[in-house]
Parts: C-alpha cells; sequence; structure tokens
C-alpha cells in the first residue's frame, strides 16, 4: 500500500493571489485576504493530475505535494533536489569586486 500524498502550503513563501485555488477548487479555498486553505490535506487519487498541475503552476513554488515518504527514501528514488543555502567560492561585495 502506497503513503497517502499530503499537499502542503508554504505560507512564507505565498503571495496570496490564489492561483492554486482556481486549479484546484476541490481541495483549496482561499480566506478573505486570497490566501489559501486546504480542505484536506490527503490528495485522492482522481485529483493527482489537477494536484501536480497546481504545484507546477505556483508561482512562488509555495505549494508542494509530500507523497509520505522520507526524505532520505525520496532522495534515494531522486524525487528531491538538495538546495544549498549559496554557491560555493568566494563571496562578491555585489559591487563586481572580490573581497
Ligand atoms: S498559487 Fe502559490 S503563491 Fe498563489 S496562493 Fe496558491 S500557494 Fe500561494
Amino acid at each position: 500500500m502506497t503513503p497517502p500524498r499530503t499537499l502542503r502550503v508554504d505560507r512564507i513563501a505565498c503571495t496570496g493571489r490564489g492561483l492554486c485555488s482556481e486549479l484546484l477548487p476541490e481541495l483549496i479555498d482561499l480566506d478573505e485576504w486570497g490566501y489559501p486553505i486546504l480542505k484536506d490535506r490527503t490528495v485522492p487519487d482522481r485529483l493527482r493530475a489537477h494536484t501536480r498541475r497546481a504545484v507546477a503552476a505556483c508561482p512562488r513554488l509555495a505549494l508542494h505535494v509530500d507523497d509520505g515518504l522520507g526524505r532520505r527514501a525520496q532522495r534515494a528514488r531522486g524525487l528531491t533536489v538538495r538546495v544549498s543555502g549559496r554557491p560555493r567560492g568566494r563571496a562578491t561585495t555585489g559591487m563586481g569586486g572580490r573581497r
């Protein structure tokens, strides 16, 4: 049995334009300021394609779907990409020079 897929919103990244609610009204409502409210975090199989489309369309990359696996298992399956905080190398001053 596969673990259930769950929907998650990064409330820091979300700007509250509501595109996700238009693409996935079965699972997402909007509050009075236009921020998403999840009606149900569990994604039913019949809505998987719509959920993927809503996640891909989020302009702030604030909508996520978790497959119920741990991070290590996701990495092993190539489902996540590790993102480091900043590129390696020397820090620059931002004015064309290096320190
Ligand atoms: S589409 Fe993304 S940024 Fe827009 S309201 Fe939904 S989660 Fe927030």
